[in-house]
């Protein structure tokens, strides 16, 4: 579903990405660890189009995203859909426009059929109650199952995560984790996980990458990444964050 072949990204002389190849298929579920500043987020922003990779070429569901003409890019990009640390809900609208307004605006969905399907989602999330909240009346986690939800109403086919509970308080991470879970065992989207949440990471990924320096050094099953790793750097990682 996402492939990505020698992709390099370059800010300035700091290469981030060093020819980096990867490949996530149709329903699995990768996570990528790895260090503070390595890359991550990064590869998350390649495939939501909102930077360009220098070279390379990246793949999603068998079209290519880059290079690619502008059209090509706009339609594959309704394929993804992304939940960010900060959940970059649109202030000024309540909890279900900020779910509708994109399956309205972007995919052409009846204002009906986007509100059912916001209801829904809601619902899904633990918010049925919310509908009519403005975003600055929840919680943080109440704002990220929102996130949640509105990255689901476009109907991805790819879902990224980028260390979504991390600007949480501690209390409210387990109900977003939870939320993600169902998710990831009640649907077919493919999901590409940054997270520091290793125990999340290991109820629902099918296979961990392991990031440093711009590229992979080590993946592998959940089972054999944490409790047996082979790199060095994967050990040293994995003891300072469990
Ligand atoms: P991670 O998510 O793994 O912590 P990032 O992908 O955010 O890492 O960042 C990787 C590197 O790229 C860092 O050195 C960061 O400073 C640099 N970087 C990220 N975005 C930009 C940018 N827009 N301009 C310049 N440097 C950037
Ligand atoms: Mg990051």
């Amino acid at each position: 579903m996402i492939r990505l072949q020698e992709v390099t990204k370059r800010f300035g002389d700091n290469t981030v990405l060093d020819r980096l190849n990867f490949s996530v298929d149709a329903g699995k579920h990768v996570t990528l660890i790895g260090p503070s500043g390595s890359g991550k987020t990064t590869i998350l922003r390649l495939l939501m189009t909102l930077n360009k990779p220098d070279e390379g070429t990246i793949t999603v569901d068998g079209d290519q995203l880059f290079p690619a003409p502008e059209k090509q890019v706009r339609e594959i990009r309704k394929k993804i859909g992304m939940v960010f640390q900060q959940f970059n809900l649109f202030p000024n609208m309540k909890v279900l426009r900020n779910i509708t307004e994109a399956p309205v605006t972007v995919l052409g969905m009846s204002k009906d059929e986007a509100e059912q399907r916001a209801r829904d989602l809601l619902d899904q999330v633990g918010l049925a109650d919310k509908c009519d909240a403005y975003p600055s009346q929840l919680s943080g986690g109440q704002q990220q199952r929102v996130a949640i939800a509105r990255a689901l109403a476009m109907r991805p086919q790819v879902l990224l995560l980028d260390e979504v509970t991390s600007a949480l308080d501690p209390e409210l991470v387990a109900g977003v984790l939870d939320v993600l879970r169902d998710i990831a065992h009640s649907t077919d989207i493919t999901m590409l996980c940054v997270t520091h949440e290793m125990n999340f990471a290991r109820d629902i990924s099918d296979e961990i990458l392991m990031f440093d320096s711009g590229r992979v050094i080590e993946s592998g099953h959940p089972d054999k990444m944490f409790n047996d790793p082979e790199h060095e750097r994967t050990r040293d990682f994995l003891s300072a964050v469990l």
